[in-house]
């Protein structure tokens, strides 16, 4: 099935080119990712540095009841209860994930916009500095423009190449999220496309490919994904001149049967909205 992929056939000397810039570039990036989870703090008070929305958002800091949040910050690993404001006094959530740097939980029905605070098993509650607005789950857009963060289109379809998806080019590092609710049909590396992820669109014959991510994608095979949720980074991996996102949209199944379209002017549309 992949040797149908073309992605830039015939470029060899840009591509060259494109492999010291991927990798100059792909450093600071990578040395920052591990310095937010690497060291040892010494146990103490919990010190909350953010409160951010990781699934059913509608941004970085807008989450809805129901949404998957993460508090941010040091100290967190007696953490036991994330507590939101309600217009009856604060609501307690337990939390789901919890290590020194990251604690996750689900918004509570009924919380409000305010500075979640966590209580934690040896030392008083420490507030977000931050606030995290809740928004009603009505407010979700059922499909969200896949590049959270400044872009700009590249190649299109065809471009003279037998190209067959749109490039968006944004920084690296920049998160993508599912277009459309679905789930992870595929999730790998090639040498063209890097790293990958195929989506099934729900309750449709559809797929949408994403390529050159900036690293294995954090779902998993035959995981469902809602709109809007995280599911990588803007890279350049494989064969990619310049940090950017190609995508496919497929009519069926991708390389099993489907077809690619023109996915430009549903992108377009997209970005418009979102
Ligand atoms: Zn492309």
């Amino acid at each position: 099935m992949f040797a149908e992929l073309r992605f830039g056939t015939g470029r060899s000397r840009a591509v060259a080119a494109a492999a010291v810039a991927c990798c100059a570039l792909a450093a600071p990036a990578l040395s920052g990712a591990a310095s937010s989870g690497g060291g040892l703090v010494a146990p103490g008070k919990p010190k909350v540095e953010d409160v951010v929305c990781v699934r059913d958002c509608l941004g970085g800091r807008t989450a809805t009841p129901g949404a998957f949040v993460q508090v941010k910050g040091e100290a967190l690993d007696f953490v036991t209860r994330v507590v939101f404001r309600g217009a009856d006094g604060p609501i307690r959530a337990r939390y789901t994930y919890r290590t020194p740097y990251r604690v996750r939980t689900v918004v509570p029905k009924g919380a409000l916009t305010g500075r979640p605070y966590v209580i934690s098993g040896r030392s008083s509650s420490n507030r977000s500095p931050h606030r995290l607005r809740v928004v009603p789950r009505s407010a979700l857009p059922e499909e969200f423009f896949p590049v959270r963060g400044r872009h700009g289109y590249g190649d299109g379809f065809g471009a003279g190449r037998g190209h067959e998806g749109t490039d968006v080019f944004a920084a690296c590092g920049t998160p993508l999220v599912a277009a459309v609710d679905g789930r992870i049909e595929y999730r790998s590396y090639h040498a063209a496309a890097g790293n990958y992820i195929v989506i099934d669109v729900r309750n449709s014959p559809d797929d949408m490919m994403y390529a050159h991510m900036l690293k294995p994608a954090p779902v998993r095979v035959g995981q469902s994904v809602s709109a809007g949720q995280r599911v990588g980074s803007v890279g350049e991996t494989g064969n990619a001149v310049g940090c950017h996102l190609h995508f496919e949209y497929w009519k069926g199944d991708w390389y099993g049967g489907g077809h690619p379209i023109d996915s430009e002017p549903y992108l377009r549309r997209l970005d418009r909205k979102s």
